[in-house]
């Protein structure tokens, strides 16, 4: 019986598609055919059509608010939060990306929570009165602080679905796929931003929507700002390093 309902029904849809003479061809998309990108050796490495912000030798491609050139500390193929000096700001602006950043907190250990190894990645930075959307790096093995303020947070916004960090000492990857907000010509968010976060390859944010800007007291909001603005690595007074960045504009 129920092998004749379906018989039956797979007999009517092949009629009907069959009446309007539907080929395999006619549901086939060829244009635009996706230009041709050269993976990188691994997904650590920047593929053909990245933007690399930094390879190890310099930090021509940033400078701190000011505008004068980075004076964080470059050596052997890394970088180093100089404390005191200020956060620095890619000098390319970006909208939606896919982020490449890996970062090591100090081998060190000082302090705890907030005031270990504090840094943080902020997407469209230099929105006024705000400061961007802020991806916490922080070191979060064996050190608690409030779930939203942890290592892949957005910060005071989202808690990371799982805590993926190494240990001190060890380079760590974050992979971001950013997608920026839109705003209506009257300032309105017409569409918020969302990310989505890989943290040593394991999937911390899920298509999170970001709710403003960060805000360290209160709660975050949207102010309308430029569709690209610059990526902006934390100040926060603790020795944080970096290497290989890159970015992908979406
Ligand atoms: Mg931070």
């Amino acid at each position: 019986m129920k092998e004749k309902i379906l018989f039956t029904l797979y007999s009517l849809i092949f009629g009907i598609l069959n009446s309007q003479n539907i080929k395999p061809e006619d549901t086939e998309i060829w244009d635009p055919e996706p230009k041709i990108v050269s993976p990188g050796a691994s997904f650590r490495d920047a593929p053909s059509d990245a933007i690399v912000l930094f390879s190890g030798l310099n930090l021509n491609k940033w400078v701190h608010k000011n505008g004068e050139p980075a004076r964080w500390d470059v050596k052997d193929g890394y970088f180093t939060v100089k404390p005191g000096s200020g956060s620095i700001l890619s000098k390319d602006f970006f909208g939606s990306c896919q982020l490449h950043v890996e970062f090591m907190s100090p081998i060190d250990i000082e302090g705890d929570g907030q005031n270990r190894g504090n840094s943080g990645i902020y997407l469209m930075d230099n929105i006024e009165p705000g400061d961007g959307y802020e991806v916490q790096v922080l070191d979060s093995y064996n050190n608690r602080t409030y779930s939203n303020g942890q290592a892949g947070s957005i910060y005071k916004q989202h808690i990371p679905l799982v805590n993926a960090s190494k240990k001190p000492g060890e380079w760590q990857t974050y992979d971001i796929i950013f997608k920026a907000p839109v705003f209506n010509e009257n300032g309105e968010v017409k569409s918020p931003a969302y990310v989505t976060i890989f943290h040593n390859g394991v999937l911390i944010q899920n298509n999170s929507e970001i709710q403003g800007y960060i805000e360290h007291i209160g709660y975050p909001k949207y102010e309308a700002h430029p569709p690209k603005l610059p990526i902006k690595l934390q100040d926060h007074g603790n020795l944080v390093s970096y290497r290989n960045i890159w970015v992908r504009e979406l």
